[in-house]
């Protein structure tokens, strides 16, 4: 009978090709050599573990973007822990769409009359995030545990122009592939299990008295390019 595939040998199959004769190269997972057996693997163990047919169990692949080569067992191992997509160790391109753990709530956006500092005559597009305390789930760094939202509703600013709509556009899919806030320590507070920032910085405020508002002028782009190391570009839009 045939093992069910798992999510992590999914990945696997769509996103690495296998390599057949390996250079001597590190594998910069586990530091040993591409000619050597995996650090997650010793030999007699490889070939006892029964696989679903066309998924292997041992050996080197490439990933089929940045061809950037590692042991086969490594990136299974990689994958166990976020397995919706592959993200290359080396040069972090992402094969698959990127998911984070921001918690349930709401996303909304507003349109203002007045125009940032910096942003004259376009007006503001206000953003009001929505998220409640809960408790953590498999996916969060203390499962069962609970997490406090603080500062909750947050607000953010963004000019009402072009590259603001296309932002406003962009953050809108990072809120549906839950990557906006994320759940841990927060810097400033210094208190953990909170709903914090994700890597993508806002403008939670109109001036820059605490040096989260505007003028920016390096900030719509800043902002573009931390959507892309998230993964998300106009192209990915459907
Ligand atoms: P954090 O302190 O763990 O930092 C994560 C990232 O968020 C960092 O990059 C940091 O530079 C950025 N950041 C920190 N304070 C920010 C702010 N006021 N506006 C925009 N970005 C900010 O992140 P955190 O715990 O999510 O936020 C820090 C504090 O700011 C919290 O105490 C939160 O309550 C408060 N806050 C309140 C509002 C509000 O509208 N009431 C909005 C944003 C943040
Ligand atoms: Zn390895
Ligand atoms: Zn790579």
């Amino acid at each position: 009978s045939r093992a069910p595939i798992a999510p992590e040998d999914k990945l696997l199959l769509q996103y690495t090709s296998v390599v057949e004769s390996p250079p001597d190269d590190m594998c910069s997972i586990c530091m040993r050599s591409l000619t050597e057996v995996s650090g997650y693997l010793e030999e007699e163990e490889a070939s006892r573990i029964p696989q679903p047919s066309g998924v292997q169990s041992d050996g080197v692949v490439s990933l089929n973007l940045c061809r950037h080569q590692f042991h086969l067992a490594c990136v299974r191992e990689m994958a166990k822990s976020f397995p919706q997509f592959l993200e290359c160790p080396n040069c972090k391109t992402l094969h698959g769409e990127k998911l984070g753990n921001q918690p349930p709530g709401n996303m909304n956006v507003t349109t203002l009359r007045s125009s940032l500092p910096g942003h004259p005559d376009c007006g503001t597009l206000q953003i009001t995030y929505s998220i409640g305390s809960g408790l953590q789930g498999p996916e969060h760094p203390h499962p069962g545990r609970p997490y406090h939202a603080i500062g909750f509703p947050r607000t953010a600013y963004v000019p009402n122009n072009e590259k603001g709509k296309k932002v406003v556009r962009l953050l809108r899919e990072a809120w549906r592939r839950r990557l906006i806030f994320t759940v841990g320590p927060s810097v400033t507070t210094g208190m953990d299990n909170c709903v914090t920032w994700n890597e993508i910085h806002h403008k939670t405020e109109w001036n820059n008295t605490r040096g989260h508002g505007y003028p920016d002028p390096g900030y719509l782009d800043n902002t573009l390019k931390e959507l892309a190391l998230h993964g998300i570009t106009e192209s990915t839009l459907v």
